[in-house]
């Protein structure tokens, strides 16, 4: 199933996205009661259709996006480093998340902001030490990511807490999609309509079940925790006034403006 958070302009909602029978697209959400990640999904019998509402971020992380870098073989050659030999970890602020259409702003800090086009994992219960071959079983579902960086910021600092880390640098959407086998998910980023990202997911270095494994060997997971799982090669500069789309064979389109404030 595919989990949206919306509004219509009152308290955000969850609700099931259902597609039209005839075109296969997605037209409208049923309503459910509460938070999915924390209550059985039952419906309000309340229905809306997709073009009225305002979809939100689907999940906003009480606890912690993990971000893991230099994933994909040629992104990490694209940028001059080598392979890691165990995923490379870094933490984003809940602060950072925003959701489908919502504006990133570019700080005045950076003169080099890159879009990263990513797979991201929603975490759907506590969990800790979680053998690779159970991390299924601890996996909500499915997004799309922009994990937004401030390429210059990260050359820098040693840290990648600021070049990653700036309010709205993490869109996350349009929605949760619950049923998805990952090995091979095509993922493609668009800027302005041109395709400058085009990878498969059966390209990462660490498989998502490796992510989760590794990542809770570290820290406990919680429900709605977001694990970022690295950017295909392409990666570049995005410009204030363009637009960037996420694309996930399976999921949908994630789009985001660009602005300076
Ligand atoms: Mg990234």
């Amino acid at each position: 199933m595919r989990v949206a958070r919306y509004t219509t302009g009152q308290e955000p909602s969850y609700g099931i996205v259902q597609s039209d029978p005839d075109t296969m697209q997605s037209s409208w959400i049923a309503q459910i009661h509460g938070d999915p990640l924390y209550t059985p999904v039952a419906g309000t019998g309340n229905r809306v259709e997709l073009e009225e509402v305002r979809l939100l971020a689907p999940v906003i992380p009480r606890s912690k996006i993990i971000g893991i870098g230099r994933n994909y073989a040629e992104h990490a050659r694209e940028l001059g480093h080598e392979l890691p030999s165990e995923p490379l970890m870094f933490l984003v602020p809940n602060t950072a998340v925003i959701g489908p259409d919502d504006p990133v702003v570019i700080p005045p800090q950076t003169s080099e902001c890159h879009y990263e086009g990513e797979l991201a994992v929603v975490i759907g219960r506590m969990c800790k030490d979680v053998p690779a071959q159970q991390a299924a079983s601890v996996i909500f579902g499915y997004t799309c990511a922009n994990d937004v960086t401030a390429r210059d910021l990260q050359r820098s600092d040693a840290q990648w807490a600021r070049a990653k880390g700036f309010d709205t640098f993490c869109p996350l959407g349009p929605w949760i999609e619950t049923d998805l086998d990952t090995t091979d998910l095509g993922i493609r980023t668009r800027v302005d309509g041109r395709t400058v990202q085009d990878g498969s997911t059966s390209a990462m270095i660490f498989d998502v079940a490796d992510l989760v494994a590794y990542a809770s060997s570290v820290f406990t997971l919680l429900p709605g925790d977001v694990i970022l799982t690295g950017t295909p090669a392409g990666v570049g500069p995005v410009e204030a006034g363009q637009r960037v789309e996420v694309e996930i064979d399976g999921i949908g389109t994630l789009a985001n403006p660009f602005v300076r404030r």
